[in-house]
């Protein structure tokens, strides 16, 4: 199986690069992050302070996960239903991040994320995927861009989801994401040792796909299909 794992902050383009290169290539997709946002839905809708661990903690055996594709998307099911756009507000941003944070969450999702890999080859973003998740990846890339750039790229994305926001307050939410992100005890945000670093800033996703496409082809020599 070819495994590819794509880490780095917010905004840094990562799932958009993943999705087209995971189509270039005709691999999976896999959106790690929206684990973390569902499991933070769930912790919402049960009105349990996200940041409580043991609180989390104990609604975590009410939780089902599953990861469906469905015209060549992802999409997450929770207990039985598709959580669809619910995930994916400032929100639940906030509360993915704050539940991240504890050691039992990220154990429940690591065996999840470990069998989509082992059974199918994938593209998979997320902020500890070279770093923990798969270790033996044959492609790690470390995905940044410059804090304005990246903000933009997120305000741009929740607009067009019709989220009425403002560039400032997208800046201040993923700061303040990052910092924990990168901050936090167990798997922080970081580029394994054999990760390559591929700064984005003002690439165009054509130009970010054909350089991650590169790269697998130069590490394992799997090129993309002609067509
Ligand atoms: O990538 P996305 O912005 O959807 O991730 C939401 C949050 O989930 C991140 O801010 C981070 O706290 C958490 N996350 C994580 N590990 C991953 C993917 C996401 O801790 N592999």
């Amino acid at each position: 199986m070819l495994n590819i794992a794509l880490d780095g902050p917010g905004g840094a383009g990562k799932s958009t690069i993943a999705k087209a290169v995971a189509a270039r290539l005709g691999i999976v997709y896999v959106d790690t992050g929206a684990l973390y946002r569902t499991i933070g839905l769930h912790v919402r809708r049960r009105n349990a302070d996200p940041s409580d661990c043991a609180a989390v903690e104990a609604l975590l055996p009410e939780i089902s996960l599953e990861i469906r594709y469905e015209d060549g998307g992802q999409q997450v099911y929770l207990n039985g239903t598709c959580v669809g756009d619910a995930i994916r507000t400032p929100e639940m941003s906030h509360y993915a991040s704050a539940v991240s944070v504890h050691p039992p969450v990220r154990a429940f999702l690591l065996e999840t994320q470990r069998k989509i890999a082992r059974e199918n080859s994938v593209i998979m973003d997320g902020r500890d995927i070279g770093t923990v998740i798969l270790p033996d990846a044959q492609v790690k890339i470390f995905v940044t861009a410059s804090p304005e750039c990246r903000a933009e790229r997120r305000w741009r994305e929740l607009v067009a989801k019709g989220i009425d926001t403002t560039l400032e307050a997208v800046l201040t939410e993923m700061n303040e994401r990052d910092a924990r992100d990168a901050g936090r005890e167990l798997a922080p945000t970081a580029a394994a040792e054999d990760a390559l670093l591929f700064d984005n800033t003002g690439f165009d996703l054509a130009q970010s796909v054909a350089f991650v496409l590169g790269v697998v082809a130069g590490k394992t020599g799997i090129l993309p299909p002609r067509g």
